[in-house]
């Protein structure tokens, strides 16, 4: 197989004679035929083509097929945001009165749509520690649990997931493992080769890199054998009366199937279609995602140390560097590094950490993280502020936290301008 750093320029799209060089903006609602018969095909899926853009689209599709080669996987899809892959992950394969195993160590916009709105739902959550023992996961499933939820590299708390112990109490149960990759990205962990079966991503982070597109992605890795676990996931292995009662297992096969019931599914009665040209811009991105990567992690870990040795800072939560409590973790998982995103506590709490914020010049306040200009954000008073101060605990967001994504400036720059900032405190 290529290296990944030749998948990030060249997968996805290989142009015939005379064709584009760059994948072409396939700006259009609908796709002509020549027979109503044709286009009755595709609506059967007993063809594969376009007729929607709601559903598919030529510029998505290649994409999707390049973050795809990415992750490993046999099939992908992108979706308008990493909201919708979440939802869309794990909604194809659990409803109402099914149960999902989650870490408590995720994004918050995710805990929000696991603990209320899919609650409204009815499927329900159980939330574990990261670190739990595997007789603590365990004994976190029912009989009706659908699927286990973590992330590589949390947001905000920077936890590392134990893939390998996730996806083993996940499959001893029957069920998938679902992988949310967006910190990580493929570039630094391909969760598919340590047991999960399905990668999700928020595209809008390092994927696109410049803070220009909002969307996700939802790639299957091919292993998980529905038909095995056939009563459990029924949406897969029993006839789809809404497709003449085809049957997504046998039809699309292991490697096809979940992506292709998404599709089908969830994307013809949701809509959560990302644009053509969102698509075209993320996989600007992800031409130079590998080099970006790599100077997000550089740059980071020399931050996160000058942080550590600073008398002004309280903590520092960084896995890259020795001592941090998922080091050994990282090593394991992240040996290329460990992300751009670096937290840590101003000592004075809250108040301290406002002040700091207030006077960083190169440093943005915004609610974004991952890009390519260093920003940062106090997550207790933005994207976690719904939670009381036990589920911020759980979370593993201190009510000081502040988290600072690194960029791809000078790194002296960089540090220059955090000790500027921490003086003023
Ligand atoms: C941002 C983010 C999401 C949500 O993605 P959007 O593109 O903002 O909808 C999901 N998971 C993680 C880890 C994120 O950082």
């Amino acid at each position: 197989m290529q290296h990944i750093e030749t998948l990030c320029l060249q997968a996805g799209y290989a142009p015939g004679n005379g064709e584009p060089r760059q994948i072409p903006i396939v700006q259009s609602t609908t796709f002509k035929y020549d027979t109503s018969e044709d286009m009755g095909k595709l609506f059967d899926l007993e063809a594969s083509g376009y007729f929607y853009s709601r559903l598919q689209n030529p510029t998505c599709d290649h994409v999707a097929a390049k973050i795809c080669a990415l992750e490993g996987g046999t099939a992908a899809m992108l979706t308008s945001s990493g909201q919708a892959a979440t939802f869309y992950a794990v909604f194809n394969i659990a409803s109402c009165g099914d149960h999902v195993v989650s870490s408590s160590s995720i994004y918050g916009g995710t805990y929000n749509l696991f603990a209320v709105t899919m609650k409204k739902m009815g499927i329900e959550f159980t939330f574990v520690s990261p670190d739990c023992s595997e007789e603590e996961l365990n004994a976190a499933f029912r009989p009706n649990t659908k699927a286990v939820f973590g992330e590589t590299i949390a947001n905000p708390a920077l936890t590392v997931l134990d893939i390998e112990k996730f996806a083993k109490a996940a499959h001893d149960h029957g069920v998938p493992l679902i992988v949310d990759n967006t910190f990580a990205t493929p570039i630094l962990c391909r969760p598919l080769q340590w047991g999960a079966d399905i990668v999700t991503h928020s595209t809008t982070k390092y994927m696109d890199g410049h803070a220009s597109a909002v969307g996700g992605a939802i790639v299957d890795g091919g292993k998980f054998d529905w038909m095995a676990h056939a009563d459990k996931f029924p949406g897969l292995t029993t006839p789809d009366d809404s497709y003449h009662g085809i049957v997504y297992a046998e039809k699309f096969g292991q490697g096809g199937a979940y992506i292709t019931k998404a599709t089908a599914q969830l994307m013809r009665d949701f809509g959560s279609t990302p644009s053509p040209q969102s698509a075209f811009l993320l996989n600007l991105g992800l031409e130079s995602l590998h080099v970006r990567m790599e100077r997000h992690c550089e740059n980071a870990q020399a931050i996160a140390q000058f942080l550590q040795q600073h008398p002004k800072i309280e903590w520092v939560r960084y896995s890259g560097l020795p001592g941090d409590p998922y080091y050994a973790t990282a090593q394991k998982y992240l040996p290329k590094g460990s992300c751009g995103v670096v937290s840590f506590g101003v000592k004075g709490g809250r108040k301290a950490a406002e002040t700091f914020m207030k006077h960083l010049q190169l440093g943005a306040i915004a609610t974004h993280v991952a890009d390519a200009r260093t920003c940062c954000l106090h997550p207790a008073s933005s994207t976690h502020r719904q939670m009381n101060d036990q589920e911020l605990l759980a979370a593993g967001v201190s009510a000081d936290l502040v988290r600072l994504s690194v960029g791809l400036e000078n790194k002296e720059d960089l540090i220059a301008d955090l000790a500027q900032a921490l003086e003023q405190v």
